[in-house]
């Protein structure tokens, strides 16, 4: 008798497949990718690479014959590409996620209708609106995001209404801008939830995140928040992975404001960096998470075995790694990149620390 050993297709070749395909790995799993750079960080440890562009559907063709199923590890995937594969093999997180994350509008609009609170937002399509559309909003204080490929703060800008809404406009692209009321907010959080093909869940969070210069730089987990705003957090992501009928894994992303409320900012339809740490605080990480659950197999426990907290390598922190290797408690990860850029992710460390509430 043999055992059945499946074949995960990840579209995208960056630190997420690579994650995804060290847990896949453990479980004897294959993985294949598939992205248009050689050497990604992901291929470095797959078992199998195609290289080819998310338009070439001959390439896509190929790769989707050879696996069983398919998931992606970024959002920028394009959404046609999603759907040419869906009729070859099943894909994880399925299209209508991916279209939900990759526009800004839709996704506050998903959001609102399904109950879940944002920023007060509204949309402008030329500069002349941008004023407009805050005077209609009330709202003299605003940020500023292009609708689409938004990330780590990139197109995006603080905005008084007032400003020279010419030079914003072209400074961001010339494109559809989403208006987003500046949130007055004490932290940012992060859930991060698994879900699989039976509607089991797994929840990770909330997890407490910090930013430098827009960038993750550290993730704390438990987030230091009132019970009940946690609770709130949770299921507000339950219900957003329920919402989409979520076969794999997704983060939400929200603000607690000062008041007290939470506002949700962003999906993202896949592993979080701000769950980095789950791979060493717990026995069953995301990246496993989102393995079984593209893979039919049922989501594992999240529970926590340590407190953590997670930082970011960020750039030139990729050099200074020796103070982690000699940490008792720290695990270094690093991701295979050779070129140190300004804001590239290279890497991140986890510190353990004993539970501080076990219940
Ligand atoms: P985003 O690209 O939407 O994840 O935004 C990047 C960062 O900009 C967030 O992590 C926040 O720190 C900040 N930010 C985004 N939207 C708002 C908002 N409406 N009000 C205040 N800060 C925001």
């Amino acid at each position: 008798m043999n055992l059945e050993r499946k074949i995960v297709g990840i579209l995208g070749g960056g630190q997420l497949g690579r994650m995804s395909a060290l847990a896949a790995a453990r479980l004897g799993i294959k993985v294949y990718i598939y992205c248009p750079e050689e050497d990604s960080p992901a291929s470095q440890v797959a078992a199998r690479t195609f290289i080819g562009a998310y338009e070439d559907k001959k390439k896509l063709k190929e790769f989707a014959d050879s696996v069983d199923v398919i998931s992606y590890e970024f959002e920028n995937i394009p959404v046609e590409t999603v759907r040419y594969l869906q009729k070859i093999k099943p894909v994880y997180p399925d299209d209508r996620l991916l279209e939900i994350a990759q526009h800004r509008p839709t996704e506050k609009k998903f959001l609102n209708d399904i109950g879940i609170a944002t920023a007060r937002w509204g949309v402008a399509s030329k500069a002349a609106d941008i004023d407009a559309v805050m005077s209609e909003m009330k709202i003299a204080h605003a940020i500023l995001k292009t609708t689409r490929m938004g990330y780590d703060g990139k197109g995006q800008t603080k905005f008084v209404h007032g400003d020279d809404a010419k030079e914003a406009w072209k400074r961001l692209g010339g494109g559809e801008l989403i208006i987003e009321e500046l949130v007055d907010f004490v932290c940012e959080i992060s859930v991060i939830i698994a879900r699989d093909k039976l509607g089991q869940t797994a929840i990770y969070g909330p997890i407490l995140n910090e930013h430098r210069h827009h960038i993750l730089a550290k993730s704390t987990i438990p987030a230091p928040i009132p019970q009940e705003i946690s609770d709130n957090a949770r299921a507000m992501t339950r219900l957003l992975a329920d919402a989409v009928d979520l076969v794999g894994v997704l983060a939400l992303e929200m603000f607690i404001t000062r008041d007290g409320h939470l506002l949700a900012n962003e999906i993202a339809p896949r592993t979080h960096n701000s769950g980095h740490w789950t791979i060493d605080a717990c026995a069953v990480s995301q990246f496993e998470q989102h393995i079984r659950t593209v893979a039919g197999m049922p989501v594992g426990t999240p529970a926590r075995h340590s407190d953590a907290i997670m930082f970011n390598l960020i750039g030139m922190d990729a050099k200074k790694t020796s103070r982690w290797i000699e940490m008792k408690n720290a695990c270094l990860h690093l991701y295979g990149k050779d070129e140190i850029k300004e804001g590239r992710k290279m890497g991140h460390v986890t510190i353990l620390s004993p539970l501080k509430n076990p219940a």
